[in-house]
């Protein structure tokens, strides 16, 4: 199962100092022991080219993050231009730079409604953190310190610090600690697994009469936030069912419950909207936390984007605004924004990814008629493949298949990254990509789901 062994002696070189020293990011770190791991080391376009030279589509995107893809010269001498000027400065206190404030006021003009304030921060992560936080403190101020409790659900994916963790679903807790008496979890709105017999509307109702009797049980004044991504990513690219995304908005206006949407995925044009809970769903939260797309991956940022009603119970006098970190308002990352933005605007990325969006989405479903693949599904350019062992009673193969980690290797010989996660793989593009590309990415993923399917006979 390596991957990669033939290294030439730079990319050896920096596998030995790998294997030696490096922690990678949610890994499995034994398994990289044994295997090995793929250099990277170059880019172009919607490609990405190993130490070794061979050359890839990118179909992740980074990690879900280059939006407008790789060797964009413009964002990288906005970013050169901003370090020659100020490589650097913190805007703790009365201090701030001229990139921060420009994308602040940019995203509030982009940002839904009433949303016109803007944290920033280094991460998706981060940016959870902070809306959290920042619900939190509001309620202090306004007397209320009881209300505490995040409703967040099953399979969700918000982060890996000690509270996103938390607000992240089980799966991702085994083994590690979190500040999980904070959150409580509704179920995932998977349709694909909800119970044999109940329709889609019957499954809506059950997932919303559980959210309004968990609020009931907590007790509303107990209950802070609800947190949820417009669709779910990392739990598995999951669709809630149409009109889900408004009750339970509907619920949290109700009670008095704020509404935090994650776009760290799904804002500045992956499903074909600067911000999907407003422009694709139809809601419009009280905080959104973006990242990934915001830079499209060129410098770490996050933007933490909140209502004015939250702001004016915050900025008020009387008491300090004890959240902040060194790299919040990072000149050069925010010089990244900025021009990202520009680009997805000057090109039009958003109503160019509404057509090629579903042409994707169509060539991807083509690979439902292979044995091997259970439900294709997702929106745009995010976009799943669950692998089952029996497609009628949607059972599942052993993990020791590892059948995900096999069709991501036939993907990559055949010179297509995707992402492997349990049973599922996950493409999250470049937004940039051309039809003849989607096609010959969906003709990759037959040839490598095909030889998977004959690896497992
Ligand atoms: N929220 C969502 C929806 C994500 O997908 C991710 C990361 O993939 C995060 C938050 C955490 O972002 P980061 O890894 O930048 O901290």
């Amino acid at each position: 199962m390596t991957l990669t062994t033939n290294f030439e002696k730079s990319a050896q070189e920096a596998w030995e100092q790998d294997r030696a020293h490096l922690i990678h990011p949610f890994s499995s770190l034994a398994a990289n022991k044994e295997e090995g791991c793929t250099v990277m080391a170059g880019s172009d376009g919607v490609h990405v080219m190993d130490a070794e030279g061979n050359r890839f589509y990118d179909g992740i995107g980074g990690l879900w993050c280059v939006n407008v893809g790789y060797g964009r010269e413009e964002i990288i001498e906005a970013i050169v231009k901003q370090l020659r000027e100020l490589p650097f400065y913190s805007a703790f206190n009365n201090l701030t730079n001229k990139p921060a404030s420009a994308l602040a006021a940019k995203l509030a003009e982009l940002a839904p409604g009433k949303l016109n304030h803007v944290f920033f921060g280094t991460g998706g992560s981060v940016a959870n953190d902070s809306a959290v936080r920042l619900v939190h403190h509001y309620f202090n101020r306004i007397g209320k310190p009881y209300r505490k409790k995040i409703l967040s659900r099953q399979n969700a994916y918000h982060g890996s610090t000690h509270l996103t963790i938390a607000l992240t679903g089980p799966v991702y807790q085994a083994g590690w600690d979190g500040a999980t008496d904070l959150v409580h979890y509704l179920s995932a709105p998977h349709s694909y697994r909800r119970p044999a017999g109940v329709s889609e509307e019957g499954f809506l109702d059950f997932l919303i009469q559980e959210m309004e009797d968990a609020i009931l049980k907590l007790g509303p004044d107990n209950v802070a936030a609800f947190i949820a991504e417009p669709i779910m990513g990392a739990g598995g690219v999951i669709v809630p069912p149409e009109g889900y995304h408004k009750r339970t908005f509907d619920l949290c206006r109700k009670y008095g419950i704020f509404y935090i949407s994650d776009e760290v995925v799904t804002a500045f044009g992956r499903l074909g909207h600067m911000f999907a809970s407003f422009d694709k769903f139809g809601i419009e939260p009280d905080i959104i936390a973006s990242a990934k797309g915001i830079s499209s991956g060129y410098q770490p940022l996050s933007a933490t984007i909140i209502s004015d009603e939250i702001f004016e119970v915050i900025s008020r006098p009387g008491a300090a605004f004890f959240h902040g970190f060194t790299y919040s308002c990072h000149p050069a990352a925010c010089a990244a924004g900025l021009k990202n933005i520009e680009i997805i605007e000057r090109e039009k990325i958003c109503e160019r990814v509404r057509k090629t969006g579903p042409i994707f989405e169509k060539t991807l479903h083509k690979l439902e008629d292979l044995d091997l693949v259970g439900e294709v599904r997702g929106s745009h350019f995010m976009m799943c493949i669950e692998s089952v062992a029996d497609k009628k009673t949607k059972a599942l193969l052993p993990a020791e298949a590892n059948v995900g980690k096999r069709i991501a290797q036939n993907c990559q010989k055949r010179g297509l990254i995707v992402r492997p996660l349990g049973q599922l793989n996950i493409l999250s593009p470049p937004l940039t990509l051309e039809v003849a590309q989607i096609e010959e990415i969906g003709a990759i993923l037959r040839q490598s789901i095909k030889a998977t399917m004959d690896d497992l006979k």
